[in-house]
């Protein structure tokens, strides 16, 4: 068996934690293009529980009842696009989980318990089917894969995370101010990182990368290089980062 062989045959996974607006989903998803390994946004996952709460007119705070939908409906991915379109039953909700409005509510609804115990099932039970995968979100390290085979914890200053934001809403057709965005960032960080449950920490064994003056590129690389420094083993596949 080949050293490629013996790396496509092994159960890698690797996880992203880090802050709002750090570019984590744009530097898992190269990542996992450049490992050659699928690719879980859990963000996504609660940006979807509360489109529906917004839906079904149910209190993002009322996690019992949130939660008790969650398990009756469904959010699953769609695996055959890249990167993976998030569904609520069969509906393509990729698009509206990204409106401010989503933003607005999503830290209430992640801070409630009983939504994160559904999740977090939900994301285990995608680690099981999907072993080779790059998963990003605050608390995948942390809590809900810790023997992750690499874990990194992402980081960048609040005014770049805004503008990085910013760019990301205006190229998908949104409109939204720098200013608004950098409040939003404040507020969820900190509700992110005081909450009693799956608080935003950095993982034990992480290794940090601070993105501020970082390309995306950069970031990329610097991850390969710690991916392949941890598993010896492990060869990148030829296609290029960008
Ligand atoms: O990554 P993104 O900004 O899309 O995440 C939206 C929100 O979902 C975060 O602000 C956070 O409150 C919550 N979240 C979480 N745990 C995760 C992923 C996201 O609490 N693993």
């Amino acid at each position: 068996m080949s050293v490629r062989d013996a790396f496509e045959a092994r159960t890698l996974i690797i996880t992203i934690d880090g802050p709002a607006g750090t570019g984590k989903s744009s530097v898992a998803h190269r990542l996992a293009k450049a490992l050659g390994l699928e690719f879980l946004d859990t963000g996504a996952m609660y940006r979807a529980a509360s489109v529906l709460a917004m839906e079904e007119g149910i209190d993002p705070a009322d996690g019992g009842r949130l939660a008790q939908r969650l398990r009756e409906r469904r959010i699953a991915f769609d695996w055959r696009a890249d990167p993976p379109r998030i569904l609520l039953d069969r509906t393509d909700v990729s698009r509206k989980i990204r409106l401010l409005a989503v933003s607005e509510i999503v830290s209430i609804v992640a801070a409630c318990p009983e939504v994160r115990a559904v999740l977090i099932e939900a994301q285990r039970r995608l680690g099981a089917e999907h072993p080779r995968l790059v998963s990003e979100g605050r608390d995948q390290g942390s809590v809900v894969f810790p023997d992750a085979d690499v874990r990194f914890f992402l980081t960048a200053s609040p005014q770049v995370r805004a503008l990085r934001r910013l760019e990301q809403l205006r190229g998908q057709g949104m409109d939204a101010t720098l200013e608004a965005i950098e409040q939003d960032i404040r507020r969820r960080d900190a509700l992110d990182s005081t909450r009693a449950v799956g608080p935003l920490v950095c993982p034990v064994g992480a290794t940090v990368i601070d993105s501020t003056g970082l390309t995306m590129d950069e970031v990329v690389a610097r991850m390969v290089a710690v991916v392949q420094r941890v598993g010896t083993s492990i060869e990148v596949a030829p296609e290029p980062v960008a």
